[in-house]
């Protein structure tokens, strides 16, 4: 055997035990980079949850889906921030003496959507809204809500965008298991819940409507002026949810 035989049957040795059983250990840098993206995977969407969006079908809400947005201790059954109870009182003093304090202002639905003018601080600057995902959402989960975020992509200039660390005010989309589907109208402030019930709320448009309500719209059918445009038919309203359907106040100055 030559020497040159040698040296490369040692070489061969080396190389088959590298690639058959020493697995590397990794090093604290890629533990570290592994960790973070787990971490970014767990709470932000990835370019796959987009590409599922875009694949899997869009799934239609059954009628009990669509009934999960109507927790009766919310208002108009599923925005948060006012509370159903105050609803009737607040409609009432409103009527009957509609200059309200202007602080309370936000508490009350006037039209449809919040007023630029009246509450700047209520809308999201520049279009962009930043959230957050609960960690542990399943694949079905992630492509209904890379659905809705599409849905305003592809309509509107509104974008939903990863919070940053600079990020103070932004949505965290998280689930329930007995709640419905809820959200607060407009920029709460700070973390804002946009909740959505296992297995009832996770539909491209049951998300998209509760996005309507954190980007700042109240419900269009509660318009102050919907009568110009639509006819309401109360023999389709289901029993007790007439409540739904009464006009928000129209502001007086
Ligand atoms: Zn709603």
């Amino acid at each position: 055997m030559t020497l040159l035989t040698y040296i490369s049957i040692i070489f061969s040795l080396i190389f088959s035990v590298s690639s058959i059983g020493v697995v590397p250990v990794p090093n604290e840098y890629a533990l570290n980079a592994k960790s973070k993206f787990d971490d970014y995977a767990e709470h932000y969407l990835l370019p796959e949850d987009f590409h599922n969006a875009e694949t899997a079908p869009v799934k239609k809400p059954t009628d009990a889906e669509i009934e999960s947005m109507q927790n009766s201790l919310l208002f108009e059954g599923d925005i948060m921030g006012v509370p159903e109870i105050e609803k009737i009182d607040i409609l009432k003093k409103l009527r009957d003496d509609p200059m309200i304090d202007e602080d309370e202002l936000f508490r009350k639905p006037f039209h449809s959507a919040l007023n630029l003018v009246t509450y700047p601080d209520k809308l999201w600057p520049n279009g962009e809204v930043p959230y957050m995902l609960e960690e542990g959402m399943t694949n079905d989960q992630r492509t209904a809500i890379a659905q809705a975020f599409d849905e305003y992509k592809t309509k509107t200039c509104v974008r939903f965008v990863p919070k940053t660390d600079d990020d103070f005010d932004y949505i965290y989309v998280k689930r329930n298991v007995a709640f419905g589907c809820s959200s607060y109208v407009g920029r709460a402030g700070g973390n804002q819940t946009v909740s959505l019930e296992v297995d009832k709320c996770f539909s491209k448009g049951i998300i998209a409507h509760e996005l309507m309500h954190a980007l700042g719209f109240f419900h269009e059918h509660s318009r102050t002026d919907r009568d110009d445009f639509v006819d309401i038919h109360e023999d389709n309203i289901r029993p007790g949810m007439m409540r739904n359907f009464e006009k928000y106040p129209r502001k007086n100055h």
